[in-house]
Order: C-alpha cells, then structure tokens, then sequence
C-alpha cells in the first residue's frame, strides 16, 4: 500500500496522509460489495431511512470538524464549508425520506385485449452495486448525492473521491457504518481516477456508475461502461442574463456571490454575464464593486470569503486564460493577481466569444460580462455553448421570463436567480455535454433502482 498526502493548497501545508487502495484489490471490494448488497436488499425502507435519519444527525452533531475537514483538504472558506455540512446533512435527509416513498404502480393490464385475469404492478429494486466516483470541490455533500440515493434504493457503493479531496468522504463513511449499515456496503476506495476509477468502471460487478466530474471525463467513462447504467453529471460555463428591467442591485449581488463562491469551482458557478447594453455600465459598476470587497485570505480564517484553488497549477492555468482574454481584445475590469494557489476574483468586459474563459469551463473566480441588443440575441448567446446545465435571468418581464423557460437549453432556468442557485432536492443535471441523468435525492433513487414488471394470472 501507498501514502497519499493530502496538502493545503493554499499554503503547501501537509493535513494529512492516507493510504491508497491498490488497483489490484478492486476485485476483492467489489466481492465484498455484491455479498453487501444482498444484504442491503434485505433492510426494509424504514431500515434504510432509519440509518440516513441518523447519519444526517451525525453530519450536524459534528459540523464543526467536517467542516475544518472540508476547508483543510479543498482550500474552501470555512464558513462555506459549514454551510457544506448542513447541505450533505439535507442530502442525507431527503434520502431516507426517499426511502420511505420509493414505490412502483399498479399496471391496469385488463385496459389490453389480452390483459384479462392479471393483476399486473411494477416493483422497484436495487441495482446491486453502484460505482460513485466524485470531484472535488463539494467533497462531502456531492458525495452524499450518490451515497445517500445509493442506500436509500437498497445498493452497496463503492465510491472513489477525489484524490485530493479524500477526507470527508472517508469521514462520512465511517459515521454512517457507525449508524447501522451492513459491512461493506459503503467502501471508499482512494487512488488516482485514471486508473482506480477506470477499473471500477469497467469491473462487471459495478452495475450503475453515477460520476461527478469533468466532461472530459465523463466522455471516457460513457465509452468503457459498455451497457451499464452510467449517470453523468458534468460541468458548464454558466450564463446569466440581466434584462433592462431587472432589479440591477439584486442581479449584481446574485451574480458576484454566484462567480466567487468557491474560487468560482461550482459547475454552475457565474461565469458569462449578459447584460442588455443600456443598463451595462450601471451594472459593471455594481458587480464589480461586490467582487473587490471579497475578503481574500486562509481557509479557516472566520472572515475568508475567497481561499485557494485546489492546486497552484489550476490558478495558474486560470491567470493564462485571463491573459489570452485580454490579448484577444476583453478588458481587464478588476483582479487578475495571483498569489501562489489564490486568484483574485475577476471581472472581464467585452470578452471575444473564441476565448477559453467564454467558451470553456473556467471553473476559477472569473466572470466575462459582456452586452446585448435584444432579447433574441441573448438567448442565442445563452444557447452558444455546448454545455447546458443550468442558466439565470433577471427580469419582471412575464413575457421575456416565459420565452428564456421555453428556449434557453438547459437543464434548469432560473428566473431571477444567477445560475448557481440549488436546492439539494431539486432534479439536477444537464443537456449537451453537460452529462445525461438527474440527481437529487428522488431522482437519483429512481436512476439507482430498477423497475420490474410483476403479472400476476389468477
Ligand atoms: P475530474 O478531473 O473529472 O475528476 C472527477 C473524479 O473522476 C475524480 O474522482 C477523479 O479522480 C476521477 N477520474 C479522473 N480520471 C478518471 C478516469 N479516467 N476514470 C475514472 N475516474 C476518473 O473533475 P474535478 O477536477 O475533480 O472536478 C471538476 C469538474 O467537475 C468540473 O468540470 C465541474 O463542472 C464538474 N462538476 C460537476 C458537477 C455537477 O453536478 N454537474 C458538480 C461538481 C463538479 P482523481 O481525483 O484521482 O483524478
């Protein structure tokens, strides 16, 4: 067995070490896998709910460490990470209230020709073992949206965390074990994904691969999971759209704490502000504003707004793409510095469509607010980009508001919100390559669950 150290990225300091699993005993996991799983299909649902309830409770009785948990492996401020820990408690919650519902329907058979003299129903159940593998910018609470599903449909998880990010998952694990699941249902395996995930994804026993992660990635692991169930929830450039009537004060402040939050590492982080021209000037104003009062510092400072990428490499590759925005003619509005792994948060104007931070995912704390003429073209500005997870647009405007539902292509619009609005229970996931499923904790149940069809001839 290896070490893997776990570093602050914001200071190059060590937090901790852990070992790696060997991509040789993926075999063995699995096996203890599928005899957990069997014994998973045998809890009833108020047995599965019963060990969510509790691990929700356990989540919120040790906010606090989790919380530093999360802050010390991923670089995120504190007090976002302690609003992490409730949001992965309501995960786990609205899980086991899954649990609870997850039911199939009566089949009216006899409405058929050749139905007569069956009763006929669907019933839901497990799909064995699902592989979840996870990113690293919500380590506890994105892992909880495939953990919790997982158990609540009567699965074992195999679950591979990001490297970097291995703590929380290691941690929640461990308390929801102490909440009363069967051995081995929840094993978290850590290693690099090009490998140990590879091999979990291609495994047979794996029978649902439910990923979080780039859509580099994500296309690789559509291609070697063959004819198993894959969920796939990817990344996005996010656009928000403030029309000439919006509330500018409103749509400011919604748009800089959607770009920042994070370093702007969110899938649904703020990243492509469409303005209509007339009010521009007023709102470069306003948002800007916002983004320059952001405290920078420490992750576990109580007053850190904006902490470290999760690596050096990564701001550095983000300070690039400013650079090549404003070379290929954006101005450099506000921010831009860096120091070692933390970036300032950002503001370009006027930003070239062919530019890497308006057509590729920035996924650090910049935002590109460029204007509009009309409503027509802002939604073909929304539409341009092959992602389409989720969209914000600031307006009062029923008939403009209406026409963004119907055309924008996303898989949520959100009016008056910024893009990066969630609630944990609402369907979640993406058109394009954006990925292909829903999460959230019903909608992650029934990709997690199989349907079958029961006749019954008496
Ligand atoms: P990533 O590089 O794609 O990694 C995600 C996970 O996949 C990690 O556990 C990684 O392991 C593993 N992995 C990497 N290569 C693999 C392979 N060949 N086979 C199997 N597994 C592999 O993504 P990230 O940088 O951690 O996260 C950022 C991305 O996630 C962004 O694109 C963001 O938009 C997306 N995201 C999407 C959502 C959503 O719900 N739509 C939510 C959050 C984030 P290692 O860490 O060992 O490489």
């Amino acid at each position: 067995m290896s070490a893997r150290k776990i570093l602050l990225a914001y200071d190059g300091v060590k937090v901790a070490e852990v070992e790696e699993t060997p991509v040789a005993e993926i075999g063995a996991v699995l096996e203890r896998a599928q005899a957990a799983a069997r014994m998973m299909g045998n809890l009833t649902r108020d047995e599965r709910a019963q060990i969510l309830f509790a691990g929700s409770r356990g989540l919120l009785a040790n906010q606090e460490d989790f919380a530093r948990t999360i802050a010390l492996e991923s670089g995120k401020p504190l007090r976002e990470a302690r609003t992490e820990v409730e949001r992965a408690a309501g995960t786990l919650w609205a899980s086991g209230e899954e649990a609870h519902r997850l039911a199939g329907e009566e089949i009216p058979l006899d409405a058929a020709p050749n139905g007569k003299g069956r009763l006929g129903y669907t019933m839901r159940q497990p799909v064995g073992v699902v592989a979840a593998i996870t990113p690293f910018n919500f380590p506890l609470n994105l892992s909880m949206h495939k953990v919790g599903p997982a158990i609540a449909a009567g699965n074992a998880v195999v679950h591979k965390p990001a490297s970097a990010t291995p703590l929380s998952a290691l941690k929640a694990a461990a308390l929801l074990n102490d909440c009363g699941l069967p051995k081995d249902a929840l094993q978290v395996v850590v290693g690099p994904g090009g490998e140990l995930g590879r091999a979990l994804v291609e495994a047979p026993a794996a029978r649902l691969v439910s990923f979080t992660g780039s859509a580099a990635v994500g296309r690789q692991l559509a291609g070697l999971a063959g004819l198993k169930k894959v969920t796939l929830e990817l990344g996005n450039n996010s656009a928000v759209v403030v029309l000439e009537d919006a509330d500018l004060a409103m749509a400011a402040e919604a748009c800089a704490a959607g770009a920042y939050v994070n370093s702007g590492q969110t899938c649904i982080s703020v990243q492509r502000v469409l303005v209509a021209s007339a009010v521009l000037p007023e709102f470069l104003e306003r948002f800007t504003e916002r983004a320059r009062a952001l405290r920078l510092g420490h992750p576990l400072e109580p007053e850190t707004e904006i902490s470290s990428l999760i690596e050096e490499t990564e701001a550095q590759r983000v300070q690039g793409w400013i650079g090549e925005a404003v070379r290929q003619g954006a101005r450099l509005v506000s921010g831009g510095g860096r120091s070692r792994a933390t970036l300032q948060p950002t503001v370009l104007e006027g930003v070239r469509s062919e530019s890497a931070v308006w057509r590729d995912e920035v996924f650090g704390p910049v935002a590109c607010v460029n204007g509009f003429a009309s409503l027509d073209q802002a939604i073909a500005m929304v539409n341009d980009s092959r992602y389409g997870l989720q969209a914000g647009v600031f307006t009062n405007r029923l008939d403009a508001a209406l026409r963004c539902l119907r055309e924008i292509e996303a898989g949520s619009v959100l009016i008056n919100d910024s893009s990066n609005y969630r609630v944990d229970l609402m369907p979640y996931g993406g058109r394009k390559e954006s990925g292909l499923g829903k999460e959230g904790p019903r909608y992650a149940v029934a990709e997690m669950s199989e349907t079958k069809m029961i006749s019954l001839r008496v």
